[in-house]
């Protein structure tokens, strides 16, 4: 049998890295890569930076994991600062974006039973959404291509078109619990969501007695510029789900609720055993007070303006290569005209990391610490990965 190299794992690009420095991830074999894929939204501050460093070390030094059913000082710390500054009053801390979003759904369906409602269990949810790979979380997702051969899907998820208003009204029965949906689709494609369609969104919630879910996954902890998604539409929901950045690259999820959506989930209703454990909650209070430093996000803004500028310009040039550019803060999208897996391969060749998202879109990640002259590099890769994809077009090749 020949068998492939990357056989054991499921590893699906033969690179393997062995360190990082800001914004730069270095191969086995030495070959230093400009990563605008922040590890899929994950390295919020890139990779190795030295307060995360620090942190986790000292905490490493004094205790690793106890069990969440003693309090957990750094817990409650983090905990404390996300609910000074969101819609929230309760968190539950996890390991990944799929289980906040789970423990999201049970939120929701545990505040309906209490409420004297326990028909109501159904999750609407929007087409292009990606919400995980567990098996409530793929039902939720509801993308045929990720579910195939998993099947049956779990029940209790509607999906209706994005940004449609009638259909959704339509969709909503007496068994509806919960909306849940993405302020920007990151895997769908870097999709904006309109604010006035979250705002109808949240008035049909309070009209119908349903709860309104934000996956924040990928949107959250300055992503987009702000510390959470949602704070540019100013529309606040009940549940929230937040992972990735949160972490900075250690394993982390986290669920916010006001006190009302949470009023089911009492102590022992859900649980997790390493979630919110001492190590991650070192990195997560760290990176929470970098990025709510003074001016970081106002940072991010005038940055994420600067990127979007300059990748402007490469796109006014290779017109027959790719079209539009969309996204907030450090999670940019720019829609391909040819496939976006071969840009991607393209931008590989010239040592630049960035991912691919739906529709033939390709996702700029960058850190939220990015400098000028690193955009200023990456662009230039960018560039030059297109015109080597034009001439090679060119070439007949
Ligand atoms: N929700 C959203 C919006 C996401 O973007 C993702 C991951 N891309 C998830 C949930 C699932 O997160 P995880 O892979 O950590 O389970």
């Amino acid at each position: 049998m020949n068998r492939s190299p990357l056989f054991e794992t499921f590893a699906r690009a033969p690179l393997a890295f062995e360190r990082g420095e800001g914004v730069w991830a270095i191969t086995t074999d030495g070959r230093r890569m400009l990563d605008f894929s922040g590890g899929v939204a994950v390295n919020a501050l890139g990779h190795a930076h030295p307060q995360l460093v620090e942190a986790l070390k000292a905490q490493a030094e004094k205790l690793w994991h106890v069990s969440n059913l003693f309090q957990i000082p750094e817990q409650e710390a983090l905990a404390a600062k996300l609910v000074g500054a969101t819609f929230a009053d309760k968190v539950f801390f996890c390991n990944s974006g799929a289980e906040a979003v789970e423990c999201a759904i049970k939120t929701a369906r545990r505040y309906q039973f209490v409420s004297g409602h326990p028909e109501r269990v159904r999750i609407i949810t929007f087409s292009g959404a990606f919400h995980g790979r567990t098996l409530a979380t793929l039902a939720a997702t509801g993308n045929p291509k990720y579910l195939e051969g998993f099947g049956p899907a779990a029940g209790g998820f509607d999906q209706v078109p994005l940004g449609d208003k009638k259909a959704l009204e339509a969709a909503i029965g007496p068994e509806t619990a919960a909306i849940m949906v993405e302020p920007i689709q990151g895997e769908g494609g870097v999709r904006l969501v309109e604010g006035q369609f979250l705002r109808d969104v949240r008035a049909l919630c309070d009209e119908h007695g349903l709860l309104l879910i934000f996956d924040e996954v990928q949107t959250g902890i300055g992503r987009t510029g702000r510390l959470f998604g949602y704070q540019w539409s100013g529309v606040a929901p009940d549940i929230m789900s937040s992972a990735k950045g949160i972490g900075g690259g250690f394993p982390f999820g986290a669920c916010l609720a006001t006190d009302e959506a949470a009023k089911g989930m009492t102590p022992g209703t859900h649980g997790s055993t390493f979630g919110g454990n001492p190590l991650a909650m070192a990195v997560g209070n760290t990176v929470f007070d970098i990025i709510m430093a003074d001016g970081f996000l106002e940072e991010v803004q005038r940055k994420s303006l600067y990127l979007k500028q300059r990748l402007a310009s490469v796109v006014d040039s290779h017109p027959d290569s790719v079209g539009e550019i969309r996204g907030e803060g450090m999670l940019i999208g720019v829609r391909c005209i040819v496939p976006a897996g071969d840009v991607i391969a393209a931008t590989r060749d010239q040592d630049l990391m960035c991912v691919a998202a739906g529709e033939n879109v390709v996702r700029l990640l960058p850190p939220l610490n990015v400098t000028e002259a690193e955009i200023d590099e990456g662009v230039k890769r960018f560039d030059a990965a297109l015109t080597a994809i034009e001439a090679a077009k060119a070439a007949g090749s």
